[in-house]
């Protein structure tokens, strides 16, 4: 595992230690009914039962016949029970052998893992923690330290002299105020006047470090002679949190909307977390970082739309339509569940499951 990142023209984030792995979290949570780990996918070696990789429920391997097409699954621990072997095999054309046959054993703790996730059962994710030590410029650690489940400890300018070691944005990242958003940048200004800017922020931190180290060497206490400190200048700490909100960190600085330096910084927790933590971190990806939230007036329009294409459209058309969604879902990776299950999703309307409760407030 990578343990040191350097952030290029920036710090470092370095890993100092961690705590658990996505096993802990799969434990934490089936400790409260007695048991424990089982395994990511079903494996007929060492349990008796698996579960059928088409429709995913329970069976017992030796129930499953094993002609007409034995060596279907040949290198592979895939499963299917009774009912998805026949309709399977009834419906075999040349290209399905190599595309079943290629597929991964069925999931079975990573499903438990998945549904923590998804459902926001998120205690068990602060079962695993993590730990770095951080070189950045201050205005970073103003901002990081605005999470406050997060420990520090920082290096003390009231015991030690600080370093002159500031932080200069490169010629390109000096970018003009963005038009749209208020606390951005963007666009670019030419070279010439860039690089004079560069010029000018150098010029300062350099006249404030000077004076700073004069008075320190004068015997200045050092607490009053960084009250100057630019916060571009460069500081060291260790931060510390749970995993769960580790990820929380980095969906909020992950974020375009981030101020870029800090972002540098997400994106290297984001690749220590994913070393520790794979499956959670593709959890992550899939629900939050890559994953998109509607309103309810966002939601209102989709299930209207939705409903106007299919009462619009003619029986024939619905089911070819249906048809091409189906294939674009698996095209994705989404099951036949899970595409009836986003339909349904889509046409659901949230002020009918709560319109008891809300006619009442
Ligand atoms: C793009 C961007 C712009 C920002 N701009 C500004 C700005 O202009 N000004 C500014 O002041 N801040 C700004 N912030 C900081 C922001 O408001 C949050 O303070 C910061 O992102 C930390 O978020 P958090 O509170 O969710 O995280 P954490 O403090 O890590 O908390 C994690 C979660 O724990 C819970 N929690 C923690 N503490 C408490 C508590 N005391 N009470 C209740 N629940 C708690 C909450 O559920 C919270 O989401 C900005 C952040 C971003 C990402």
């Amino acid at each position: 595992m990578k343990t040191f990142y350097e952030i290029p023209n920036l710090g470092f984030v370095k890993y100092i230690g961690h705590m658990g792995t996505d096993e802990t979290f799969i434990e934490a949570a089936r400790m409260s009914t007695g048991k424990g780990f089982y395994g990511w996918y079903w494996d007929e070696d060492t349990y008796n039962d698996c579960l059928c990789r088409d429709c995913g429920t329970q069976h017992i391997r030796s129930t499953l016949p094993t002609t007409p097409a034995d060596g279907l699954f040949e290198g592979t621990d895939d499963h299917l029970c009774t009912n998805c072997w026949g309709t399977n095999v009834k419906n075999l054309k040349d290209g399905d052998v190599p595309k079943l046959a290629g597929k991964k054993g069925s999931p079975r703790d990573f499903s438990l893992l998945t549904t923590l996730y998804a459902n926001k059962h998120q205690t068990p994710f602060e079962m695993g923690e993590l730990a770095v030590e951080v070189e950045a410029p201050l205005f970073v650690f103003r901002e990081w330290h605005r999470h406050r489940t997060q420990s520090y400890n920082e290096r003390s300018a009231r015991y030690s002299q600080m370093p002159n070691k500031h932080y200069v944005p490169d010629v390109g990242r000096i970018q003009r105020q963005s038009k749209t958003n208020k606390q951005g940048s963007e666009g670019s200004f030419d070279p010439e006047y860039a690089a004079l800017v560069v010029n000018l922020l150098k010029e300062e931190q350099e006249l404030v470090y000077r004076n700073y180290d004069k008075m320190v060497r004068d015997g200045v206490a050092k607490e009053i002679a960084r009250i100057n400190t630019p916060v571009s200048r460069m500081s060291n700490m260790r931060a510390k949190t749970d995993v769960r909100n580790w990820l929380g960190f980095l969906l909020l600085r992950m974020e375009m909307g981030a101020q870029w330096e800090i972002r540098q910084y997400a994106n290297a927790m984001a690749s220590i977390i994913k070393d520790l933590y794979p499956k959670t971190f593709e959890l992550f990806l899939e629900y939050d970082l890559l994953g998109v939230r509607y309103s309810n007036t966002e939601q209102k329009f989709i299930a209207k739309f939705l409903s106007y294409l299919l009462t619009s459209a003619t029986f024939e058309e619905k089911g070819f339509a249906m048809k091409v969604a189906r294939n674009m879902a698996e095209s994705v990776g989404l099951s036949e569940k899970k595409f009836e299950a986003l339909v349904n999703k889509l046409q659901t309307n949230r002020e009918d499951v709560f319109k008891d409760v809300l006619k009442n407030l």
